[in-house]
């Protein structure tokens, strides 16, 4: 369980984040959702120990890893998926899952690769994981394709999997659905679902489709303005008054946009 307790961060005079509690249950898909400037993905940041807290802390499973940085959390079995960096766009979609722990973990990333890939590409346990991987998230047909070349949603499902390469079960996703065409929303949806009924995967999805975070989400937690301004089910804040003008934009549209 991930415990965010009373978390404030500013950036200059902007509040971007303002004492915001909440958990994250061992097990479900907690939604984060929100205006654009709402203060998540700071959020986010701050959990993954990529930016410090002003105040507050973040913990996980009672241990305190406020601060801590994210190659150690990542042993500690929490990530944050990112968008596929710029140096593995020209490895192939297998090579971006064989180098994931390495990546991951290592400091130096770029000495360490080389080595690493060939060490792991002997590792026939890693590879059989790469083949289970590419075969549950339907990504095979791509395999020896450059990750460089995918469409957008081919790129999200490959920073699915390599989540799935790790052996975190607690993973934050900053908007999975950006950018993704229907068909493809739907397929990291069903592997979203599955990594947490088959698997064990505990999720934090921060999405602008609600269509997605009321399929997959409970409770789905609302931030507008740096603050929590409500939880609950779906179903429940699409009838709350303080939602629904957070959405509207007036009062929150004040703040600098992205
Ligand atoms: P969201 O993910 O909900 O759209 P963000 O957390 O990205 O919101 O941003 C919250 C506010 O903090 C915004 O006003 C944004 O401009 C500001 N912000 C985010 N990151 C930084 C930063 N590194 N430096 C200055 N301001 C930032
Ligand atoms: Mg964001």
């Amino acid at each position: 369980m991930i415990t965010i307790d009373n978390v404030s961060k500013a950036f200059g005079g902007l509040k971007a984040v303002q004492n915001v509690s909440f958990e994250v249950e061992r097990g479900s898909i907690t939604g984060l959702i929100g205006p654009n400037g709402a203060g998540k993905s700071t959020l986010f940041n701050i959990v993954a120990g990529l930016i410090p807290p002003d105040s507050g802390r973040i913990t996980l499973e009672g241990t305190d890893i406020t601060g801590i940085p994210p190659h150690r959390l990542f042993h500690m079995g929490l990530v944050r998926t990112f968008q596929i960096p710029h140096e593995f766009s020209r490895m192939t979609v297998r090579e971006n899952l064989m180098v994931v722990p390495a990546g991951q973990s290592g400091e130096n990333l770029f000495n360490s690769w080389f080595r690493w890939a060939r060490v792991r590409r002997e590792d026939s346990r890693v590879l059989e994981q790469v083949e289970e991987v590419l075969d549950f998230l339907e990504i095979g047909h791509v395999a020896d394709e450059l990750a460089g070349n995918l469409s957008g949603g081919q790129k999200k499902l490959l920073d699915l999997g390599r989540a799935m390469m790790t052996d975190a079960k607690a993973v934050l996703l900053d908007e999975p659905g950006a950018g993704v065409n229907r068909t493809l929303l739907g397929r990291i949806s069903a592997a979203i679902q599955r990594l947490n009924t088959e698997r064990g995967y505990t999720f934090c999805v921060i999405e602008h489709d609600m269509d997605l975070i009321s399929t997959l989400c409970e409770p789905v937690h609302v931030m507008a303005n740096g603050e929590l301004i409500a939880s609950g089910p779906m179903a429940e804040l699409r009838q709350n008054e303080q939602v629904r003008e957070a959405y509207l934009g007036g009062g929150v549209s004040g703040r600098a946009g992205e």
